[in-house]
């Protein structure tokens, strides 16, 4: 039997890419008072006049509010937009897998209804996967779905949900009840929901994060009655739709641009003669982020063949975290300082926030052991 191997064909960008690129940086020009945060930032008008400009939704088909256009030219503008510490996370979600996982799975009044709010920035959508004792071991999910007259009634909590209290919907992930049957597939009755998190009977609290902030919660869910039409997908199928969902957020560029402002700062600090072992451990980030770049687009070159390129998408995830968490590490052997969040000079500052941003870059999206076991059965080792 052929080894299994991944496919890295390299990519030359497209000509309406290239353009594409100018305008993204002109409209970051003119938002400017906007940039240099981060991703993390929740700016609804931000979103909204992403949608205006058709940068929402990019490659979704017109009927639904898309564009149409190459996942290369979407490339290019996430990445600009990366870069220069764009405020995206009103839209993130919807646009990178909730949207796309509609399109995929959804019902014709489902896609008519969803995909072009998001696609206009007027929705925003979270992730509903996690669990106290279910984060890797998704599949062992406890909340779960009975269905009553006219939809089903969900009883469960949901935990490290990101701005659960600023969206609007959530993919609820949860399993049919069993009926007091004993469960034989674990992946079995596993269901996913189109959840308005305005619906009677859930609570959404707040969990802070290292940094002080508001940005996880913690989901309650009381007796929440779900119409039919908003079940996503069909009962049950609930493993192979998340599966897909992962996929898609595994393949974006955020894996290893999130550092690129603090990553800029130590360019700026080393200044324009630095000393040979500055200039040897700077250019070895920069070399990664090139290497990174290169397999990046190749991902979004297989999108773009309409491939699911899911074991590159969790190399370069790994690899991305693994060079994101390096780049604090670098900054504090060359450039000691007394790290300070709220310093005015953008070094300090940037060098708080990276350090203690740097450990969730393994944890969300799947943990670097999740990752690397499904590296392993991509290669065909178990
Ligand atoms: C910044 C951030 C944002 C997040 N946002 C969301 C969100 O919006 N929605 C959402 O649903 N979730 C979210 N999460 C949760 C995230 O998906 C989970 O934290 C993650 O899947 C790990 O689950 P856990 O925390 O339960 O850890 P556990 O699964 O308990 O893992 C603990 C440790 O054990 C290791 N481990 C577990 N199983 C195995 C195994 N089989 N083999 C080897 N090692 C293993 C893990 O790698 C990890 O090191 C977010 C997390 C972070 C950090």
């Amino acid at each position: 039997m052929a080894t299994p191997m991944f496919r890295f064909d390299p990519v030359e960008l497209p000509p309406e890419a290239i353009a594409l690129r100018h305008e993204v940086r002109d409209f970051i020009a003119e938002h400017q008072h906007l940039m240099g945060l981060a991703r993390s930032e929740f700016n609804r008008d931000f979103s909204r006049a992403m949608g205006k400009k058709g940068w929402i939704g990019m490659t979704w088909p017109k009927q639904y509010g898309g564009h149409e256009r190459s996942a290369f030219e979407r490339y290019v503008m996430i990445e600009e937009m990366l870069a220069a510490g764009a405020p995206l996370s009103a839209h993130y979600i919807g646009d990178r897998q909730s949207g796309p996982n509609i399109l995929r799975f959804g019902t014709e009044e489902q896609k008519q209804f969803f995909c072009p709010k998001i696609a206009a920035g007027e929705l925003t959508f979270c992730i509903g996967m996690s669990e106290p004792n279910s984060g890797s071991d998704l599949a062992g999910t406890r909340t779960r779905a009975v269905k009553v007259d006219g939809g089903y009634r969900i009883n469960g909590s949901k935990l490290w949900t990101s701005n659960a209290h600023r969206s609007d919907y959530a993919i609820l992930f949860c399993k049919m009840a069993s009926d007091g049957k004993e469960e034989v597939d674990r992946h079995g009755g596993a269901t996913q929901f189109l959840l308005d998190l305005k619906t009677p009977g859930i609570e959404i609290r707040p969990v802070i994060n290292l940094l002080g902030e508001h940005h996880f919660n913690e989901i309650f869910l009381t007796d929440v009655f779900v119409p039919d039409w908003l079940l996503l997908g069909k009962e049950g199928n609930g493993w192979n739709q998340v599966t897909s969902e992962l996929a898609f957020e595994r393949s974006a560029p955020d894996r290893f641009l999130v550092l690129f402002q603090m990553l800029r700062e130590m360019v700026r600090m080393a200044g324009p003669d630095p000393d040979k072992a500055t200039a040897a451990a700077l250019g070895k980030l920069i070399s990664h982020l090139a290497t990174l770049r290169g397999m990046s687009l190749s991902i979004a070159g297989m999108l773009q063949e309409g491939l699911s390129p899911n074991n590159e998408s969790a190399i370069v995830k790994d690899l991305g975290t693994r060079y994101e968490q390096d780049i604090p590490v670098v900054a504090r052997q060359l450039f000691p300082t007394e790290p300070e969040l709220e310093a005015i000079d953008a070094y300090v500052s940037l060098i708080a926030r990276s350090t203690m941003n740097a450990p969730r870059f393994s944890i969300q999206g799947g943990t670097r052991e999740i990752l690397r076991g499904i590296i392993a059965r991509g290669l065909g080792l178990r």
